[in-house]
């Protein structure tokens, strides 16, 4: 038999279906997304503009396609005019296959024009064959090239389609968890660049825009649920790296000071404030001498990543401004 529920502590009628847990409020799925929707929107009134064309980095899994689908609510009761369009990476691994197919589900039932593009097609690899290739013990995961490649590819199609914002997937969690990240690495420019549609120098950096920083991972996956969103739950098998860490301890310190996240990204997010009106840090960009994509240094991440792939997976990997697939 079922358990019983307790009932919203919002409207008193339906039966809850998530516990906030900084407060211990329960909430029905339609006062959850009330919630969620009203966080969603004081991000998107903020850094949204009349005219936009917004890609949204559809990975599959829950959180990109709760953005995708928030983006496409907001858009039908918004006054501001935008494009919403959606780009997936297949990075080659199978985990990424069962989302993919989440993905176009997802973008058919809400009639959202969908680019699926493959990272060996710009880069000449995938991260699985990285995985696979990697010497044991050696310093970088296959998970940190990834991470860059996959990026590479983003910037890349986004601007190639005209689109004016990136917005990513990102919840509460995944910002705090970076904001550590960069803190714990004393990397104070990344700090300052980590803020909402931050314009780069470049102009050939798109925009990126977070619409679920203010929401919990929690609170995304009751709600796609709810929803009956598709999207996919696996998380990716290949996840290494600090941030596993970070996520961990994080969660063990909720549970004895429950609302610590909020309190910490609002804190952390303050001295980032005072960081850019100080002024203090001043980026030069250039273009990356093999790929042409906006760096500080000579060569851009992305492509030092793929020199120092090429001994391992012993072959030419692709540095040009052409996609295989014929797409500059
Ligand atoms: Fe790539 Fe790492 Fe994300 Fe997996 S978790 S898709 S390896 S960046
Ligand atoms: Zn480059």
């Amino acid at each position: 038999m079922r358990a019983v529920r307790p009932l919203c502590d919002r409207c008193g009628h339906r039966e809850a279906i998530h516990t906030v847990r900084a407060s211990g409020e329960n909430l029905c799925g339609e006062c959850l997304f009330q919630d969620v929707r009203s966080k969603v929107y004081s991000v998107l009134d903020r850094v949204l503009e009349d005219g936009d064309k917004v890609a949204v980095a559809l990975s599959g899994g829950k959180d990109s396609s709760l953005t995708l689908y928030m983006l496409k609510e907001y858009r039908e009761n918004s006054r501001l005019n935008f494009e919403l369009t959606a780009i997936t990476v297949d990075e080659g691994t199978p985990y990424r296959r069962a989302a993919i197919e989440e993905a176009s589900k997802l973008t058919a039932m809400l009639g959202i024009e969908h680019r699926i593009v493959s990272m060996s097609d710009y880069h000449g690899v995938n991260v699985a064959e990285i995985r696979s290739a990697l010497p044991a013990g050696w310093r970088r995961s296959a998970c940190t090239y990834c991470g860059v490649l996959r990026r590479w590819v983003i910037n890349r199609v986004a601007r190639d389609m005209g689109a004016t914002k990136v917005a990513t997937g990102h919840n509460l969690d995944d910002v705090l968890q970076t904001h550590l990240m960069n803190l714990a690495r004393g990397d104070v420019p990344a700090l300052a660049r980590s803020g909402q549609a931050v314009r780069s120098p470049s102009p050939k950096m798109v925009p990126r825009i977070k619409p679920l920083a203010l929401v919990r991972e929690r609170e995304v996956a009751a709600l796609v649920l709810h929803l009956g969103i598709p999207a996919s739950f696996g998380k990716c098998p290949l996840t290494t790296g600090m941030r596993v860490g970070v996520r961990r301890a994080l969660d063990e310190l909720e549970i004895s000071s429950p609302g610590i996240k909020e309190g910490l990204v609002q804190g952390i997010e303050a001295i980032i404030a005072r960081i850019r009106l100080s002024e203090g840090i001043k980026v030069e960009l250039r273009e990356c001498r093999l790929c042409g994509e906006p760096t500080t240094g000579e060569l851009c991440k992305a492509c030092q990543m793929k020199q120092e792939l090429e001994p391992i997976v012993q072959r030419a990997l692709l540095f040009g401004s052409v996609a295989r697939d014929g797409s500059s």
